[in-house]
């Protein structure tokens, strides 16, 4: 666990690296960044089994995981060579902009998606030719530390990518509030996202905050009933709710109200939960006793509708849980907090209206999905609902070739997609007379 002298020096090391890196021909760039993504491909097994080891993550997710730090390097690897600048037509000269990287970047990584979260940032911001420092979680840092290994035998030079071990408050505030690190990526819970926010702004640092959500799963009368109903448990029970997109509320429209509860509830209970390793499980533990008794604190017997089932031995497990029929006070918190587990509630809506209301009444803004068979409604619904990140009729949020992030308490900038450099750059603008 890495003290704040710790990160001064691994701060230095960044900075020296920086000229040289910025200074790496586009080309050569881009291909130093394709042979990161093919050494990650050599060995997506070993970082899937460290996720699984670290983390807890299903055999099937971790691996996905893995593609996924394979294709966010590749996608990334294009950019380089098309990072254009403008030419704009002015009176007495020529002028044209340069996308210029910022310096050192922070990347501040949570545990429930730690290598796939911490690849959204290190791909642009060294393809845009930064230098990169990454704060993984105090639980998970086994993948951070590999993939900087993989890095350096790509042949990315020394002090170019670093991971840096510690806790949030020791080493991650050290990244904040050093003046040398120009930008920092932060992606956790809303409450730390703040104090980051408001810490950067003293030296007007760049941000990006990627933050918590509280996702509406909205199902219209008219949709395919059948399908909302077997597509909504993983769309929050995948990675055992661990996860900042997940449809943790569910709407559903009155008339469908009940056939859908008893749909859903068929559904719970067919979902698999157990050994992460075993390819069959769609689910595995929490990642930590302290985590399970957070969990656990949201859930009122009186307020569960439905139950699956979980193993009992050994491990941090929690059954998929479904809360609805209620108007307790205990309800309406599990229906308003992010609980970051496989708990799910769900509340009846009168029309088309009702269903954009309570969707929108919440301080975040991340995901959500709607369920309609009318296209009018799908596109005026998704026009409506505060969230960066909607899907219709499915739960689809992340793609790594489209923007990705917040409105409202959810977050500040955009990750992934086409303009993921202009987050790790600035706009120079350079006026050259004529006359
Ligand atoms: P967290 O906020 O507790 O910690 C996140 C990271 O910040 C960790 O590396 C931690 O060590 C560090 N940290 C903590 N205090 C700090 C401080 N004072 N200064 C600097 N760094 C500090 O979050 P978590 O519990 O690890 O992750 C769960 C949260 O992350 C959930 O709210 C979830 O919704 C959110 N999340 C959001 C996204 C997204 O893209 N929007 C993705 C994944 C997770």
């Amino acid at each position: 666990m890495a003290d704040a002298a710790e990160v001064d020096r691994a701060v230095e090391r960044a900075v020296r690296a920086f000229p040289a890196w910025r200074a790496v021909a586009p080309g050569d760039r881009a291909r130093l960044l394709r042979r990161f993504a093919r050494i990650v491909e050599e060995h997506a097994e070993e970082l899937a089994r460290l996720e699984i080891a670290g983390a807890g993550h299903t055999v099937g997710n971790a691996r996905w995981e893995a593609g996924n730090v394979r294709d966010v390097l590749d996608f990334y690897a294009g950019a380089p060579e098309r990072d254009h600048g403008r030419q704009i037509p002015v009176a007495g000269g020529v002028d044209v902009t340069f996308a210029e990287p910022l310096g050192v970047v922070g990347i501040i990584v949570p545990w429930n998606f730690p290598m796939v979260v911490m690849t959204w940032g290190v791909a642009p911001a060294l393809a845009a030719g930064n230098t990169v420092i990454v704060k993984p979680a105090e639980w998970t840092p086994l993948t951070a530390l590999r993939l900087a290994e993989l890095a350096l035998e790509a042949g990315l030079p020394e002090g170019v990518l670093q991971v840096v071990p510690g806790e949030g408050e020791v080493a991650g505030a050290r990244l904040v509030e050093h003046p040398d690190v120009r930008k920092i990526v932060f992606t956790g819970s809303t409450e730390v996202g703040k104090l980051i926010g408001a810490k950067a702004a003293e030296q007007v640092k760049r941000v990006t905050l990627e933050l918590g959500g509280k996702s509406a799963n909205i199902v219209f009368a008219d949709s395919d009933l059948s399908r909302a109903a077997e597509s909504a448990p993983m769309a929050v029970f995948d990675n055992s709710g661990q996860d900042c997109c997940a449809r943790s509320r569910i709407l559903v429209e009155r008339s469908v109200h009940d056939d859908f509860l008893a749909r859903l509830t068929e559904a719970v209970r067919e979902v698999k939960v157990g050994d992460p390793n075993d390819p069959a499980s769609q689910m595995g533990p929490l990642i930590s006793a302290e985590h399970r008794e957070r969990v656990a604190s949201f859930v009122t017997d009186a307020d569960v509708y439905a139950r699956g089932s979980c193993p009992s031995g050994p491990g941090y497990w929690f059954p998929p849980t479904v809360l609805a029929g209620s108007s307790s006070e205990s309800f309406r918190r599990a229906f308003t907090e992010e609980i970051f587990g496989p708990v799910v509630a769900v509340v009846p809506f009168e029309d088309e209206a009702d269903a954009v209301r309570i969707a929108n009444d919440t301080a975040y803004g991340l995901s959500g999905s709607i369920w309609t068979r009318d296209v009018g409604r799908a596109l005026r619904v998704a026009r409506a609902v505060e969230a960066g990140n909607l899907s219709v009729n499915s739960h689809s949020s992340v793609r790594y070739w489209t923007p990705f992030g917040g409105f409202k308490q959810s977050g500040l900038g955009r990750e992934l997609g086409p303009d993921a450099l202009s987050a790790f750059t600035e706009t120079k603008n350079v006026f050259i007379s004529t006359e």
